[in-house]
């Protein structure tokens, strides 16, 4: 038999955080009010009420559909998906069928990291299209199941893949990556334990060379035929999406193996049993009965916003921070995961940046065509840039983390925590005692200034002619017999003496000083 091929298209469901819901002037918080309160006769769905279109919604939709690099449709229409649900009043979603806001883009996958090798692909977004979310069901211990419409006519963005996805790690990244960029725009908060962003995953095996690939689908090959495809709900976690799709996929496999064959099926990722259990046959987009919805006319978003503007996206802000900075790959993937880090480590820079240029080393670097050093071929910008991230991702973060503070409360201004790079940089004070600078700054619950804490608390490198030279005559008196040593010509014992100097300085001493004196002392 020929090698299995996974593929695996992903459906990702993303609540827009907009003032009012889709249709209705109800607020949108379906999470804070109290249940059934966020309700009105039009997201109930009685009879004789008009749903009238969200504009903001519509609008993020776009810039949705503008990150992902999909064109934006002309003329746009809704439609009414119908189906029978307690989580619908309705008795249909309307959503948006042949006539979506955006088609046809892509998600760039393929960063070349250099601390793990591992090569994505690029992930080709099908549609982007905006519905409304269903109410929410609880079901209870004895057996009831409640009903809480609030989420209903939340408006809901949906965001369909080419099956171009191989893996389960693909499918997690392109999860985090299309997380970043609605929290990039704004739009959503996407977080996935409270269903504002939701995954499933369509999963089938097929032999190699016996498929193509065609309008978001995949097609038999002449004389072969195709392995039903499952689909994989109920994906709480990026975590679960890597773990679903590496069952399926196993599973899958194993039928393939014992020569089973299966219906196309939905089934849901259980989270207790970490597996996928079965829910229902799938239904086809024929049994939905798609017809466009009459009460509300066909619409040209473009004309709802000429000109729609996007932020600097995850991709380019990392491929900037290497680029203007210097960062490694895996540091400015670390420092953009978060919008709030990434203008925090942008601030930072900026300071040392400013700083760096006004030293001589920098003379001789390359501009860069944004007017600052250009970071990626600047030496001491890369070295300082090296130093920088390492700080910030795991010494600082690690420190925050302990103290369980978020970037949005942190103290230490911008400046100040470039203020210590630059202190370590320029060698003024050692990365221990740097260490314990950082702590206090993150105790004291103030913006205190690095180097006003390194002098009050004797952080600094002693530098200083007749201190250096005190410690120096100390350690020739204790330790006679090493000095003797070095005198009759055991040269590495020179490492132990700096050593000893060293610790009695609790390691602030300059080093490079401390080994000028003491060589200059044995000397006699
Ligand atoms: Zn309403």
């Amino acid at each position: 038999m020929s090698k299995l091929i996974p593929i695996i298209g992903l459906e990702i469901h993303v609540e827009l955080k907009t003032k009012s819901k889709m249709f209705c002037s109800c607020a949108n918080g379906p999470f804070t009010a109290a249940p059934n309160t966020a309700v009105c006769e039009i997201c109930l769905a009685h009879p004789g009420t008009l749903p009238v279109p969200n504009r903001e919604a519509i609008i993020s939709t776009m810039k949705i559909a503008k990150a992902l690099g999909c064109s934006v449709n002309q003329r746009c229409k809704f439609d009414r998906k119908h189906y029978f649900y307690p989580d619908l009043p309705k008795g249909y979603q309307i959503s948006q069928y042949d006539q979506p806001i955006g088609e046809h883009g892509e998600i760039d996958l393929t960063f070349d990291r250099e601390d793990n090798q591992r090569t994505l692909a690029k992930i080709g977004v099908t549609r982007v299209h905006l519905e409304e979310d269903t109410a929410t069901l609880t079901h209870d211990d004895s057996g009831n199941t409640l009903v809480d419409f609030n989420r209903a006519g939340v408006p809901l963005v949906e965001i369909v893949s080419e099956p171009d996805v191989e893996t389960a790690l693909e499918a997690k990244t392109y999860c985090q990556e299309l997380q970043l960029i609605f929290r990039y725009l704004g739009v959503s908060t996407a977080d996935m334990e409270k269903g504002q962003m939701r995954c499933e995953a369509n999963v089938s095996l097929q032999e190699e060379g016996s498929y193509i690939k065609k309008d978001g689908a995949i097609q038999a090959k002449a004389g072969h035929t195709l392995h039903p495809k499952v689909e994989v709900k109920n994906i709480n976690s990026f975590r679960a999406v890597e773990k679903a799709i590496e069952y399926e996929i196993k599973r899958q496999n194993d039928l393939i193996a014992a020569g089973e064959t299966w219906r196309q099926e939905t089934r849901g990722w259980d989270e207790s049993k970490q597996a996928t259990v079965h829910q229902r046959f799938k239904e086809t987009a024929a049994d939905y009965r798609y017809f466009p919805e009459p009460d509300i006319p066909p619409f040209e978003p473009v004309k709802l916003a000429p000109d729609i503007s996007l932020p600097e996206l995850p991709l380019s802000k990392r491929a900037r921070f290497v680029e203007e900075y210097g960062f490694s790959l895996a540091d400015a993937f670390m420092l953009t995961a978060d919008k709030d880090w990434a203008n925090y480590t942008e601030a930072v820079m900026s300071e040392l940046h400013g700083w760096l240029h006004s030293l001589p080393e920098t003379k001789t670097c390359e501009v860069s065509p944004l007017g600052g050093i250009r970071g990626r071929f600047c030496k001491p910008a890369k070295e300082l840039a090296r130093l920088a991230g390492g700080w910030l991702t795991t010494k600082l973060v690690g420190a925050m983390n302990e103290r369980k503070i978020d970037i949005r409360i942190l103290k230490i201004k911008p400046e100040n925590f470039a203020e210590l790079i630059s202190l370590i940089y320029a060698e003024r004070v050692n990365s221990t005692n740097a260490q314990k600078i950082l702590i206090e700054m993150l105790d004291s619950g103030v913006d205190l200034d690095p180097s006003h804490v390194m002098e009050e608390k004797g952080y600094g490198q002693i530098r200083d002619d007749a201190a250096l030279a005190a410690v120096v005559d100390e350690i020739v008196v204790n330790y006679p017999k090493q000095v003797a040593d070095f005198k009759a010509g055991k040269e590495p014992v020179i490492k132990f003496l700096i050593g000893m100097a060293m610790k009695a300085t609790e390691g602030s001493a300059d080093p490079i000083m401390l080994e000028k004196m003491l060589r200059e002392k044995l000397k006699n």
